[in-house]
């Protein structure tokens, strides 16, 4: 396909610019630009190059997208409107508190509704995606032990089932990471952490459920063990569609917790945001919040203050539009439609993967809101990897499962079917693996070429992740 750039025609134009009916207004030398190429089109040449661009992708309201440790769920298309309302749309991020009371509200209430949701007292809306929040409550880990004097606590335990961003972001907030061990189910090994958590740990990082998507059923002890060790216990909730409504990490022994607004609170996500990942603390981890907060007083709401923060960790109020969505979609299930919908996302995930359970599944028994399969014994049987399926899965218009991660289970596929997909597009997914893994035992080479339906076959994945071509050179 030509680029936008390819097809311009000298001249060409959408419309005509009406003639100047006002004062013209004579820049200062130097303020103009000496030149800009912009692309040259007719009106319909442009509807046309956008509307084909849009028709050579696979997104999520396209159908089902079962990507694991991702909560593509579909997001509902009222909320949008509802962010996108004036007040909220035009407001001025540097507007006086005064006039942002609505904002404000938003801001506050979303905040209250997240505390109540995950067992917590206070909470920041500022990080912008999940990863941010980690390490946003990993600042605020350090600047809770230092204000106790206690400094020599520079580690962070992370299970090696763990999502990669937790090392990442235990990294570059300083700490050294110490990896914990699974056990024979895939569950944290309690002798493991025992042994790892010490004097110099600052937190425990941990998902639950985990990457595997098994719930630690040991968390009572874990939380035990880490406490006593002086150090705290941080909850990935990127994964808070498995459990919302259904039992709240402050209950389970977790002092701080990250949600990714974009995955669980219907915003929709992929393709680089935008996303909101808000941090939700116990009170003695409050004053470590990021400034400013939004407090309530007599006279409405202030921006406030804390003496002991961590610091600012975005610009003005963050991804509000994000907030205003996580908000209206949280009001709009309430308490029992939130549990309804957590409830229904691990139903989904078990029909699907009893369904397939011929197949592979790691570990016994049930799943939570996702499963891993390992391609393994295929491979080994057929010369097929895990991103041959994923690709004969694109051919069958399935996205893609999560591959080869978790990284501890070899050849891994996981799916994520969410509980916003019906039992008529479990059933056709099931139907395509099972026919994918049947060519695989007759035509394994039909594999090897797929996808044989979209505009490019196999990219060099890292490549396009580490050295994308985003800008066309002139
Ligand atoms: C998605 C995810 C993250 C990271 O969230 P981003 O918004 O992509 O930064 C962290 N942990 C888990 C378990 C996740 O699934």
């Amino acid at each position: 396909m030509k680029t936008v750039f390819e097809k311009s025609v000298k001249g060409r134009r959408c419309f005509e610019v009406s003639a100047l009916d006002v004062e013209k207004y004579d820049f200062e030398a130097g303020a103009l630009r000496s030149s800009l190429r912009l692309p040259e089109l007719s009106e319909p040449e442009v509807v046309a190059h956008y509307t084909a661009l849009s028709k050579r992708t696979f997104g999520v309201d396209d159908g089902f997208y079962p990507l694991g440790s991702c909560t593509m769920k579909y997001n509902p298309k009222l909320h949008e409107v509802i962010a996108a309302l004036p007040g909220f749309r035009d407001a001025h991020p540097l507007a006086r508190a005064d006039k942002m009371q609505g904002s404000l509200a938003v801001i506050d209430t979303l905040s209250a509704y997240l505390a109540g949701i995950t067992g917590m007292d206070a909470v920041t809306l500022q990080p912008c995606a999940g990863a941010h929040g980690e390490f946003t409550a990993l600042l605020m880990v350090r600047a809770y032990h230092r204000a106790r004097g206690d400094e020599k606590r520079v580690k962070v335990l992370i299970p090696d089932s763990a999502h990669g961003t937790n090392p990442a972001s235990a990294a570059m907030a300083g700490f050294e990471v110490v990896t914990v061990k699974s056990d024979a189910d895939g569950l944290v090994d309690l002798a493991d952490l025992s042994l790892k958590a010490g004097e110099d740990t600052a937190a425990l990082m941990l998902t639950n459920p985990n990457t595997l998507g098994k719930f630690e059923k040991h968390i009572l002890k874990i939380a035990e063990i880490v406490h006593e060790a002086g150090a705290l216990m941080y909850y990935d909730g990127a994964n808070l569609n498995a459990v919302m409504g259904v039992v709240r990490p402050g209950d389970m022994g977790f002092d701080l917790v990250h949600l990714n607004l974009h995955k669980t609170f219907s915003a929709p996500h992929g393709g680089g945001g935008p996303g909101s990942g808000p941090v939700c603390c116990k009170a003695e981890l409050a004053a470590f919040l990021p400034d400013p907060q939004v407090t309530r007083t007599e006279r409405g709401f202030r921006f406030g203050r804390s003496d002991w923060s961590a610091g600012r960790v975005t610009a003005f109020y963050g991804n509000f539009g994000v907030y205003v969505k996580a908000l209206a979609y949280i009001v709009t299930l309430g308490g029992k439609g939130l549990r309804e919908a957590a409830v229904t996302a691990v139903l989904n995930a078990n029909y699907l993967r009893e369904k397939i359970s011929y197949f592979y599944p790691v570990g016994e028994g049930r799943c939570m809101h996702e499963f891993v399969l390992s391609m393994r014994k295929l491979r080994e049987e057929t010369g097929v990897t895990a991103a041959d399926v994923a690709k004969g899965l694109i051919d069958r218009g399935i996205h893609p499962p999560t591959m080869y991660f978790p990284l501890i289970v070899e050849d891994a596929l996981m799916f994520e079917p969410t509980e916003t997909a019906s039992k008529e597009t479990l059933d056709a997914a099931a139907d395509a693996l099972k026919e994918v893994i049947e060519l695989a035992y007759t035509d394994p080479d039909a594999l090897h070429s797929a996808p044989h339906t979209t505009p490019i076959r196999r990219p060099d994945e890292a490549g396009a992740a580490r050295d994308p071509v985003v800008k066309e050179e002139l």
